[in-house]
Formats: C-alpha cells, structure tokens, sequence
C-alpha cells in the first residue's frame, strides 16, 4: 500500500464534529471536506453565518454590524474567492464620524477636522496635547490616561471617551490601559524604525496601505451570501449540517470527547466523531462538559464576560440618505453608536433602488433596558434619536426590525488572561478538541483570523501540530501586511513537511537579522570611550608628526608645525614639544570626540522620538475601528 492510499484510509476512518455554523465552523467543514473527512456541523440557529450572517428582512438585507472581508492570509483569501467569484466585489470606503451635528472624516483630515471645531476649539486641543506631552498622567494604567497621554485629554474626550464607553458600557477609567495597547499593537519600535530607514519603496507601500484603508472587499449580497455558498458546498459533498440544533452536553472520557447531545426540532440526540472543533462562548462549552470541570475551571469560565449588540433596521423611503458606508455616532445624548447604510456596501442590498435600509447599532449587555425593550419601543427610540440628530428625515421612515445577537463582543477585562490560562490548561487534558474561532477562543478575531484558526485545526487533524492559541490577532494588520511583507506567513507552502510553521515565530526569525543591524545602527555611543579615542589619535597624530619632523632635520625645523605654538601654548618642534603637543592634542581630540558622540546619541534619541511617535498616532488613526 503506499503512503497516499495509507493516509486515504487514516482520513476515511476519521468523522469531525463541528459546533456553531459560523466562519470558523464553515471553513473546518469546508476543508475537512477537501481533505476527504466528513462531519456534522451543529448549529443551535435556523440560520448559518454566525456573527457575520446577513439578516434578510422583506428583501432587504443588513449585517449585524458591517462585515469587511480584508486578509493578509492568502489561504483565507483564496477560499473567499474560491467561492464566491464574480459575487465577491472591492467597495470603496467612506466612514465619518458624527458630532455636534457635524461630520468629521475618519481617518481624520486636518482641515476638516480644524473647520469643523473652530478655531479655538483647535487651539485648545493643540494646547491640551502639549500639556500631555510635557507632563503626562502617571502611573498609565487606565484607557483614559493612555489615550490622554498621547492625544490630550480634549481630542480624548471629544473623540474617543463617548464612543468607547457606548461600546463597552463603563467608564473609560475602568478599562485596563493593557486594552488599549492591545488594540493599538505595531507600536513596535523596531518596526517604526525599520518603516523609516526602508523608505525606498516607501511610496508604493504607502499606496498599498493606503488602499487597504480606504477599499475592501465584500459580498455582493453581504457576509451571509458567503456562508451560505460554504454551507450549500459542504453539504453537496456529503457534510451533515443540523440547524436549530442546540448543544445541551459534551461527554467525555478517558481524557477525549465521546459525543456530544443536542436537542433540536426533535428529540435530544447524541452526535459521535472521533475529533472535535468548538466555536461555542468558551464560558458556556465548560458549563456543558459532562463530567462537570473542576470548581477553580468552572469559575474561571463564568468570569469571562460578553458584550451584547442589536442592530435596528430601519427602511427610508428615499433613494440617498448619506453617501457613508457606516457613521459614527459621537454625539453627545444619543445611545446609538454607528449607522450603517448597507445600500452603499453593496447596491443589491436593498430590493428598491428607490429606498434605502439604515442599520442603527447598539452595544448593549444582555437583559439591560435596551435589550429588554420590545422590538416596537426599540424602533420608535431610534427613530427619535434620528430625529435628536438631525441625521434623516424620520417622517420617511416606512418599516422597520429588530436582531439581537448576545456575545458579539469577547471583553478583555483585567481577569480575561488568566481565567483564559485555567481554562486552556484544562481543556489540554481533552485531546480530540480544539477551540477555534472568536468566542470559541474568547479572541478579538474578525472572520479572517476565525477562519485561519479552523483552517489549522483542520491541518492538526490530519497530522500536523499547530498551536492554534499562538495564531496573531493583531487588528492593524490590514495596515501592516504592506509594510512587513508578511503575507506569505500563513500560505501554507510549508505545511506538506513535518515542521508547521508557527506565524509568531517566523516573523521573528525573518525579522532578527535586520533587528539586529538596527540596534546596531541605533545604539547609543559610549562617550567617554569616544573621546579618549578621538583624543588618543589627536594627541599620537601631532606627536608623531613632531618626531619625524625633528629626525628630518634641518635649517628651520617644521616651520608650519611650529605655528601650533599659537594655539598650543609651549608647543614647539623639540622633544619637550611633542610631549606638550600630546597634551593639548588630546585634549581637544577628547572634547571634540564627547561633543560629537553627545550630538550624535541627541540626535538619534529625537529621530527615534519622533518616528515612534509618527507611528503611534498613524496606528491610532484607525482605532475606532478596532473598537
Ligand atoms: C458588530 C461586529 C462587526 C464585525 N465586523 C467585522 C468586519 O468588518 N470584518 C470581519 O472580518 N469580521 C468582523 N466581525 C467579526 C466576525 O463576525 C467574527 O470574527 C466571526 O463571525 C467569528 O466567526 P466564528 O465562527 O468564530 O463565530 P460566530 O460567528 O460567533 O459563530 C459561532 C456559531 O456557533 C453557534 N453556537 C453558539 N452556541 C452554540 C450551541 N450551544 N450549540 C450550537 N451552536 C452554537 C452560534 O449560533 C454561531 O452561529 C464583526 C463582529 C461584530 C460583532
């Protein structure tokens, strides 16, 4: 037998089971199914696309909250286009931020940021951020301080306190700075530096950047169009998927799930595979072991805390409301914090070209007076807050739904880490799961990073030996694919041999050799060692040079090196001259040399000063979009 029919047979042997319908839970299935293994999706809803679903309502379709498609993962960007084809279409971008009944682009521009506060107001804040600058709050342990820190308190409380606290419902000075700094990674300097000594291709990477920003791709009838292209593939070739089939428990024993029971439209039944994948909240996965987890396990899982969202659709009977494919919304009085206007995501969103379908966005907590409010008070309470803006004729408001979805957002508060390490060091016990996914791993993941993490889920069934916890989940990297050139990280050339490719590792390696020519470059210069060097080739240079003047001869000896006697005070071209020569040779070859190296560290120091904080604000200029 040889070795492709061998591992033929090992896949036949294998059946996967797969819980949640999402991406992450989709593209396992999808490539399971590549690879000749079959599974059971199970999926507690009627619906597939999980987060990035699109809700369909009397033909008009709405996200639940806007879903880009951008990826420096080319695996994932092939399935993508694989897929959808034609159906997959690059949209221009237009997102502006909305307050005191202004608009303000976003990423911001100068002037029209400077317009729109007035003058003073700009003063203000320019004076707020020197004020920062020259003395910042310490210690810079809060999300207030560190924004603060480096923006002014006023830009912080004009454009970043309202709408992050509507996000994640308490005050700024309670969320850990360690979010923020988190949000806002590629801080790094040796990148920053590396950005700026590289700068022969600079423009085009600029450009390049400056692209991924401004377009992305999206379905033509939204996110849900590409899950259900998945869903429709998977089940053609054999893939069971459930609907409205909720997982009740997961059995397990001798240290591997044994199967999992659902109960659905019909009787409770039970589910068996010999490898399983979790997209469920991690908090509720542990709750549903059989047997029960530990008490330390199961009280790590009940402090992981969600943020809830619900998205109320309104249909306007006008065909241009705003040109924007999304607002935010920073003003002051309002619940609301962003407004999609899906007809400008995609133009066959809508089922009439003559209207236009507005999705008001709420973040919320499950079971607070929004959430709890029925779906007729929610729609007369956004309209009212339409109207408090001054954003959108209300009396043109012709329709309206309502969707709700719990845990759209996985919070990172102070405990999330370490009640993360108790669960994973527990669940490392259970050896045929895998978590994947955003909730499945409780990780700030947009679609791309879900998927990459089932795609390797996938590969570790087949034999390979991923760390999926380690796949990065830096939001900017939209911005640094460009930069670092990394988009080859996650190809996955490399995974027919033995050795996966760990995506944090390689980078490193691929980065150490330049890193260490810039710390190199960058280092600071002794000083004193400097100067006594310079200083040592001064004082020998004129020594020397008076020696081999006085062993020359002559009528006049060294007449130009003589004239040294100006400056050197009993200096002459004698033996006693070359001693004194020395003396004051050195002196100055050392105080020269101490000044230069003094420059020069001052010198770098601002560079670096002044390109880490470039750098800073050009990564901060996106971060609402993280949020
Ligand atoms: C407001 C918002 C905006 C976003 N914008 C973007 C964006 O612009 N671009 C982007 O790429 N990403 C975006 N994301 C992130 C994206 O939605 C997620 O990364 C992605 O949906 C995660 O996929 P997943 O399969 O891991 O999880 P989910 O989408 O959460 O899917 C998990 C599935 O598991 C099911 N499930 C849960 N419990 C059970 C159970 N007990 N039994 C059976 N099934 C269960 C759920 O019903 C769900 O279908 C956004 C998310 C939100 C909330």
């Amino acid at each position: 037998m040889n070795r492709d029919s061998e591992t033929e047979d090992r896949n036949n042997d294998k059946k996967a089971v797969i819980i949640g319908a999402g991406p992450a839970g989709l593209t396992a299935a999808y490539e399971l199914s590549k690879a000749g293994i079959k599974s059971t999706v199970i999926e507690k809803d009627g619906v597939v696309g999980g987060l990035a679903r699109t809700v369909n309502y009397r033909g008009y379709r709405f996200d639940i909250g806007g879903h880009r498609f951008f990826t420096k993962v080319r695996a994932v960007e092939n399935m993508w286009r694989e897929v959808l084809g034609n159906d997959f279409l690059k949209r221009q971008r237009l997102s502006r931020i909305y307050y005191n009944k202004r608009f303000f682009y976003y990423p911001f521009r100068v002037t029209n940021a400077l317009f729109g506060l007035g003058v003073w107001n700009s003063f203000l804040i320019a004076a707020s951020y020197l004020k920062s600058q020259l003395s910042p709050e310490l210690p810079e342990d809060t999300f207030d301080r560190w924004v603060s820190n480096r923006f002014g308190s006023r830009l912080y409380s004009l454009f970043f306190k309202t709408y992050t606290e509507k996000v994640w419902g308490i005050p700024c000075s309670e969320i850990s700075a360690e979010w923020a700094a988190q949000r806002i990674k590629g801080l790094s300097l040796m990148q920053a530096l590396k950005n700026a000594l590289l700068k022969d291709n600079g423009s085009e990477k600029k450009e390049t950047i400056k692209t991924l920003i401004d377009s992305f791709d999206y379905p033509r009838l939204g996110p849900g169009m590409m899950w259900e292209a998945v869903a429709d593939k998977i089940t053609r070739v054999g893939c069971e998927l459930l609907l409205n089939s909720d997982v009740k428990k997961i059995h397990v024993g001798n240290g591997r799930v044994e199967r999992i029971e659902i109960s659905g439209n019909e009787a409770v039944e039970s589910v068996h595979g010999t490898d399983y994948i979790s997209t469920m909240p991690i908090r509720e996965l542990i709750q549903k072991l059989d047997p029960a987890p530990p008490e330390e396990v199961l009280e790590a899982a009940a402090r992981l805390n969600y943020r809830d969202f619900l998205t109320v659709s309104l249909v306007i009977d006008q065909p241009d409301v705003f040109p924007d494919n999304w607002i935010y919304i920073h003003e002051p009085g309002v619940k609301l914090g962003r407004i999609q206007n899906f007809k400008n995501w995609s133009g066959d969103m809508v089922p009439d070209p003559g209207k236009t379908c507005l999705g008001l966005e709420y973040f919320c907590f499950e079971g607070d007076g929004l959430w709890s409010m029925s779906d007729p008070e929610l729609i007369e309470f956004a309209k009212k807050e339409l109207e408090k803006m001054n954003l959108v004729n209300t009396s043109l408001v012709e329709d309206g739904s309502v969707v709700r979805m719990p845990k759209a957002y996985p919070v990172y508060d102070s405990g999330y880490r370490e009640s993360l390490r108790i669960i994973r060091e527990y669940l490392g016990g259970i050896r045929n799961l895998q978590l994947v996914g955003r909730n499945g791993m409780h990780k700030y993941n947009n679609q791309d990073h879900s998927m990459l993490t089932a795609m390797l889920a996938v590969k570790n069934i087949l034999g390979a030996d991923y760390d999926l916890w380690k796949v990065n989940a830096d939001q900017e990297y939209h911005e640094e694919a460009a930069e670092t050139g990394e988009e080859d990280l996650y190809g996955f050339q490399d995974l027919a041999g033995t050795q996966p490719i760990v995506p944090e590792l390689v980078a490193t390696q691929r980065a150490s050799a330049l890193d260490e020519a810039i710390i190199k470059a960058f280092a600071r210069m002794d000083k004193l060692a400097f100067a006594v060097s310079v200083g040592t080739v001064c004082g020998l240079a004129v020594f020397l040079a008076t020696l081999v003047l006085i062993l020359k001869g002559g009528h006049i000896v060294g007449p130009t090196l003589s004239l040294l006697g100006q400056y050197f005070a009993g200096y002459s071209v004698t033996l006693k001259g070359a001693v004194i020569g020395f003396g004051y040779s050195f002196l100055w070859g050392f105080l020269f040399g101490w000044l230069f190296a003094y420059l020069r560290n001052l010198l770098t120091g601002i560079y670096v000063f002044r390109i880490s904080k470039g750098r800073e604000l050009s990564t901060f200029k996106n971060f609402i979009d993280y949020i």
